[in-house]
């Protein structure tokens, strides 16, 4: 997934009024890796990654959580 593709989905404006643990975007809470999906999903546990299994939701509003992530990288 080039940068184009993520940018095309945060960009994605959110539904108003979906409730609930679903999201197009989850960062992992321990290794901070960042899982993108097509379709509003339940958070990708275990992290494919470093198998950990806390998630923080990711909307693309407001803050840019992609720009950060790429800052720390
Ligand atoms: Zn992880």
């Amino acid at each position: 997934m080039d940068e184009e593709e993520i940018r095309d989905l945060l960009g994605d404006p959110d539904e108003v009024g979906w409730g609930g643990m679903t999201s197009r975007v989850w960062k992992c809470s321990r290794c901070g890796l960042v899982h993108m999906f097509r379709s509003l999903v339940r958070p990708p546990a275990p992290c494919s990654n470093c198998a950990g299994i806390a998630f923080e939701r990711l909307s693309g509003r407001g803050k840019d959580p992609l720009a950060s992530q790429q800052m720390r990288a």
